[in-house]
């Protein structure tokens, strides 16, 4: 989607004043980019109206950048289809507050139990997971794998009926300190009456303050569907719009909101449990206008980056003492961020950079590790000792080649150099990134 929008806005950049029928040609291909990407038609064609009415007008027509003007337009609608600002879940004060995960079959109730559990417990609180997916014995085991990893309890009673589980659960997280409850329910493939009365006895059980919506935002179209009938018959308070990160249309995130009026509270983007992020329809606006996700990436960065080693490879970078260590650190704290192609994606124009590159990079990165690993400690302290005899080994030693070695080390040099230009700037530019990324 955003590589048609970005050809209709150059068309519009390059003309110096806009005219009715360059805003009208631009909105024809606007129109084509949002069906394109699945966007439902009504919702479509209500958005380039809006975006017409506001454009074809003195707004526009007295700027001085006409082209901006409208880039800013559509920008702004974008954003408010999707519901103009950022919410969470509302935790009460009185305790606890319960959430109920609901959607079809793998849509990711689970993961996102589980994700959403650790996003909580990483401010505080104390969340615990429910495992009412009685219906098939590896959904218990599953919620328990991924409620480990998020470092939330799991409170499961077999095959109990789901009602009952909720009951329980809500009565054992009272009397164990557990502020969040999480229900993670079970799915069918399709919407079914059953299911729908399932999630219904749930809510009559516990006193439920979100119903989530799990919606696979590579569903597409029929994701507006969905949503529909679960608002209608079970009631919907948010939606966690999943798999955003396979999703290069974005057509779900742009209708879901517009037809159902519910906001889209957390996205997924990735099958790790630190792939979630609170959705904020101004970025992903300007994601799809191609402009990249800058602001996300800096804070995940910000989140992730082990702050005080970053400030130690700052000063050491200073004091130029910055060595192999350094920079396999700075992989390490890569990695942890969801590695290059997490990165790459989130940059501007990323969504062009295709899968292979972004595979490539992956294991560039591997590659690059083997190698810093395969150095002797006093090798990684002072890379200059290495020496083309000592190449050979290190490559032997990494299973790659003497030039893949030359390659790293050049890389270090060229870091170095930057590094010392880095010095005259004022200083937080550089952290704010990541480190030296
Ligand atoms: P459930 O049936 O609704 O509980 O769905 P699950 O949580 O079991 O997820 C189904 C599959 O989707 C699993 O293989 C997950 O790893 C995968 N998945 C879930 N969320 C995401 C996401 O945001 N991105 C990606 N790439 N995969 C996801
Ligand atoms: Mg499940």
């Amino acid at each position: 989607l955003s590589e048609k929008l970005s050809a209709a806005f150059k068309r519009l950049r390059s003309k110096g004043k806009l005219t009715e029928p360059d805003i009208k040609a631009a909105m024809r291909e606007v129109r084509m980019a949002l069906l394109e990407a699945d966007v439902n038609y009504k919702v479509a064609k209500e958005f380039i109206a809006r975006v017409t009415e506001r454009s074809v007008g003195a707004e526009v027509m007295e700027s001085l950048t006409p082209a901006q003007q409208v880039i800013k337009i559509v920008s702004e609608e974008l954003t408010a289809l999707m519901g103009s600002e950022s919410r969470g879940i509302h935790i009460n004060s009185k305790p606890p507050t319960v959430v109920m995960m609901c959607g079809l079959q793998g849509s990711g109730k689970t993961t996102h139990s589980a994700k959403i559990a650790r996003y909580f417990i990483k401010q505080g609180h104390r969340p615990l997971l429910v495992a009412c997916d009685i219906y098939r014995p590896a959904a218990i085991d599953q919620l328990k794998v991924v409620g480990e990893k998020a470092g939330a309890p799991v409170f499961e009673l077999g095959t109990e009926q789901p009602e009952v589980i909720a009951r329980r659960a809500y009565a054992h997280a009272r009397d164990h300190g557990n502020d969040l409850v999480i229900l993670d329910t079970a799915g069918r493939l399709h919407v079914d009456e059953e299911l729908m009365a399932e999630l219904g006895r749930i809510k009559e059980a516990v006193p439920v303050d979100e119903t989530l919506l799990v919606i696979d935002a590579m569903v597409g179209q029929d994701a507006v569907n969905v949503a529909a009938s679960f608002n209608e018959k079970v009631g919907v308070d948010g939606v966690v719009l999943t798999k955003l990160d396979g999703d290069t249309r974005g057509g779900a995130a742009l209708s879901v909101r517009a037809v159902t009026g519910k906001p889209i509270k957390f996205a997924g983007v990735g099958e790790k449990l630190d792939d979630l992020e609170v959705f904020h329809p101004d970025r992903m606006a300007s994601r799809i206008l191609g402009m990249g996700d800058v602001m996300t990436l800096i804070e995940k960065a910000q989140e992730t980056q082990d702050e005080k080693k970053a400030q130690e490879a700052a000063k050491r970078l200073l004091e130029n003492k910055f060595d192999m260590n350094d920079l396999l650190d700075q992989i390490a704290q890569m990695k942890k961020m969801g590695g290059a192609a997490a990165m790459m994606s989130m940059l501007p124009g990323g969504a062009k950079v295709s899968e292979s590159d972004l595979e490539g990079s992956d294991k560039m990165f591997k590659r690059m590790e083997a190698i810093i690993q395969s150095m002797t400690p006093a090798e990684r302290a002072k890379p200059a000792l290495i020496d083309p005899k000592r190449k050979r080994r290190i490559a032997a030693g990494s299973g790659t080649r003497v030039e893949d070695v030359n390659r790293i080390l050049r890389q270090y040099e060229q870091m170095n150099k930057l590094m010392k230009q880095m010095k005259k700037r004022p200083k937080g530019g550089r952290r704010r990134l990541g480190g030296m990324f």
